[in-house]
């Protein structure tokens, strides 16, 4: 995959470098333990980014993070924090995500909404796939799926990132990817939101279940991970999450979400 980068897509400089091998198994040891360390290296090396771009501007969470929501708690690890003290509903189990939601980040979104870069998209499906071995491995999910767009918002663009990304992860880790869900109320952006109460309330019932998911049966209940490109408040994943729950075949689903950014 290397062979086929010429250029950093962050610096345009050259991605290879005499010290690079051992930088990125530097990085693979401190972003996962021994036992998902052969993937992480492999996908690491993967992402077309020189070593100093790796280190210095992929702004990876670090330190003890909420149990659910996955927020970096620098004082009190191994808890909740008080947002899901306070609103945790049971429907989605846990969030991680990659990276902090910082300059590159805003950037990347952008031309991946914008643009639906094929390039892009797989360099952050890779980062996707780096997340789940670093937070979910171990979880046998049956299913992956995406915070889908409005049909509406879905002509307009062409493309639905959110699908793009998750497409291309489960791909890169060997997971099944379904479209579950369909947006049925079209939310205004929720950049124009103010506040949480606001984005519960445009979220709620704002997506449903595909119906051919009703008559599906499964020996156990299935383990669900929604993938999409940032958590914000958590309130369009937790209703993607309660969407599913409301079918009675998946009403006792483990849903868990991936994104990138936080
Ligand atoms: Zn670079
Ligand atoms: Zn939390």
């Amino acid at each position: 995959m290397l062979g086929k980068v010429s250029r950093c897509v962050i610096c345009s400089l050259s991605p290879r470098s005499a010290m690079r091998q051992e930088r990125v198994r530097q990085l693979a040891k401190r972003l996962g333990n021994e036992s998902v360390y052969p993937p992480m290296y492999r996908l690491l090396d993967k992402l077309p980014l020189c070593v100093a771009c790796m280190e210095a501007k992929l702004p990876f969470q670090v330190g003890p993070q909420c149990l659910v929501c996955g927020r970096v708690m620098m004082n009190t690890p191994d808890e909740r924090c008080t947002d899901c003290q306070r609103y945790a509903d049971g429907h989605l189990l846990q969030n991680r995500s990659m990276m902090a939601y910082q300059e590159w980040g805003k950037e990347v979104i952008r031309q991946l909404k914008y643009r639906g870069d094929e390039h892009l998209s797989a360099m952050l499906a890779t980062l996707l796939a780096i997340g789940y071995y670093r937070y979910y491995s171990h979880i046998p999910f049956r299913i992956v799926t995406n915070v889908p767009l409005h049909p509406s918002r879905l002509r307009e663009r062409g493309f639905d990132q959110a699908a793009l990304l998750a497409k291309h992860f489960a791909e890169s880790v060997n997971l099944s990817y379904f479209p579950l869900l369909r947006r049925v109320k079209n939310t205004d952006k929720l950049s124009k939101q103010a506040g949480r109460f606001a984005r519960y309330q445009s979220m709620h019932n704002a997506f449903a279940p595909c119906e051919e998911w009703a008559s599906r049966t499964w020996k156990a209940a299935p383990h669900i991970l929604i993938i999409d490109d940032i958590y914000t408040t958590g309130s369009t994943l937790r209703a993607c999450a309660s969407a599913i729950h409301s079918l009675p075949s998946l009403s006792q689903a483990s849903i868990r979400s991936l994104t990138l950014f936080r």
